[in-house]
């Protein structure tokens, strides 16, 4: 589906990568490959052992950077990000890597995730005298690094991290090493590689394959890495790792060529449509998926139902982004311009759309009355996830329940407000199992949270939307 129309968005693809002499170009062709996790700010900081230098600013990666900005960001060590600006707001100075200058030396940093508790600790923060030039929550963790008491950077990193609650994965860079961080809960994806002599991590594996790079395995949560030109070491800051992986990864977010802990993504939306077509068989002529996300889950489906797949909807991939057009109406405008629907395909047929999640519901209302309109004599909708029916706290803007269409209105009235023919949402069960996370051995858990409400952190009052707030009183 179209993240920007959805209202899912992920807020963030964090690279490192240490030890390859051109660090900052391999850096620049990864933040490509992670670009899907954020379009509205890109940077790049590189060390060269000595001196630690940055570019960064708001748009795509190819708009950020030219060929004269990267040669200038010299050495060996380079970690770089994309941004989708939702906490915090936007604005230049929210573009990360975060740079941090002192007389002790750099600090660098870029995060993907979001802290639940940021709000508590930007106002300790503030009550002891720090000035925040950001209003991004990563700031933060810069800040009690350099109020740690402890003497060794490492020891300050450590001690920093333990302060922090909520999805992190971190790569944080000085002048002479790379550290590499995720929450106890590994809540957001990060893989290490291996490139050459040095060493890589990415937010999503699709990173690597475009540099060549060979994944080595994820980082565990609750682990520190410690890259520096002695090699590499595994430090951990926390054991409680009760690992809660976002299932929206899987899902939703991820491109299909990445893999999570040895999961490849098409694969795993593969078997989600199959899964969906046990769960709710359909009479139908043709399947089609709402490109682009879902066209993976709606080849499982029409696999498992024996049911023709076919192009029913194509997407013009070279319209403007239209996050940029904010109203809700301007956004269903922008539908109409993304995806068109194929007449010669869906005329005269009974129709099963597959997409990966309700969010709002005026896509998905726009979507079938554009292909009732193409002449589909019924579309049923089936939805490769259970419905979102609370909010995410964890990097994802859904941020109140006021939003979510499943929390405040049952399937039956989804289905009448969209206008399908039928509604099936995949159960919470069949998404686990159709992952097959679990089937790889201990400690693989999913964040089902915005399905469940049951959220593998502790929320912060702070945290919440105004809305909720409300519902809370
Ligand atoms: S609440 Fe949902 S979107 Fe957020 S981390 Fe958990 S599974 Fe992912």
């Amino acid at each position: 589906m179209l993240a920007e129309l959805k209202g899912l968005n992920e807020e963030c693809g964090v690279f490192g990568v240490w030890g390859h002499e051109q660090a900052a170009q391999m850096t620049y062709y990864a933040l490509q490959s992670l670009q899907h996790r954020g379009q509205e700010g890109a940077g790049i900081a590189a060390t060269d052992g000595e001196n630690l230098t940055f570019s960064k600013g708001e748009g795509l990666v190819t708009e950020v950077f030219t060929q004269e900005m990267l040669s200038e960001l010299k050495g060996h060590g380079a970690i770089g990000h994309v941004r989708y600006a939702t906490a915090g707001g936007g604005g230049y100075e929210n573009v990360q890597p975060l740079v941090f200058r002192s007389q002790s030396g750099t600090l660098t940093l870029a995060h993907n995730g979001n802290l639940v508790n940021a709000n508590q600790l930007k106002h300790q923060l503030e009550r002891q005298g720090s000035i925040l030039q950001t209003t991004s929550d990563t700031e933060v963790l810069a800040h009690l690094i350099k109020r740690s008491g402890y003497a060794s950077l490492e020891e300050r990193v450590k001690n920093a991290l333990t302060m922090l609650k909520g999805a992190y994965a971190f790569v944080i860079m000085t002048e002479t090493e790379l550290m590499v961080a995720l929450d106890p809960h590994g809540l957001r994806p990060l893989t290490l590689a291996k490139v050459g002599d040095g060493y890589a991590v990415a937010s999503e594996t699709c990173a690597f394959d475009i540099i060549g790079a060979e994944v080595i395995r994820s980082v565990e949560p609750g682990e520190l890495l410690i890259i520096n030109d002695e090699g590499i070491r595994s430090e951990r800051f926390s054991y409680a790792t009760n690992r809660a992986i976002c299932s929206m990864e899987y899902i939703y977010f991820s491109r299909p060529d990445s893999d999570i802990d040895g999961i490849n993504i098409h694969s795993a939306r593969k078997r989600l449509g199959k899964q969906l077509a046990n769960e709710f068989p359909i009479e139908a002529d043709v399947v089609t998926g709402v490109p682009d996300s879902s066209i993976s889950a709606a080849i499982g489906y029409a696999e498992e139902a024996s049911i023709p797949y076919e192009m029913g909807l194509i997407k013009n991939r070279y319209i403007g982004r239209t996050f940029i057009q904010p109203s809700q109406e301007l956004r269903e405008q922008g539908v109409k311009m993304k995806l068109s629907p194929v007449r010669g395909v869906v005329e005269g047929k009974r129709v099963v759309m597959v997409d990966d999640s309700i969010v709002r519901g005026t896509t998905s209302r726009r979507i079938v009355k554009m292909l009732k309109e193409a002449g589909a004599t019924e579309v049923h909708v089936v939805i490769s996830s259970p419905p979102i029916k609370n909010p995410c706290f964890y990097g994802i803007d859904t941020s109140s329940h006021e939003e979510l269409i499943a929390s405040k209105h049952s399937v039956e009235e989804i289905r009448q407000q969209i206008g399908a023919d039928t509604l099936s949402f995949l159960s919470v069960e069949g998404l686990v199992k159709a992952v097959g996370r679990e089937d790889e051995g201990e400690n693989r858990g999913h964040c089902l949270a915005c399905f469940t409400g049951k959220y593998p952190t502790e929320i912060y009052p702070d945290t919440l939307h105004p809305y909720e707030k409300e519902l809370a009183h």
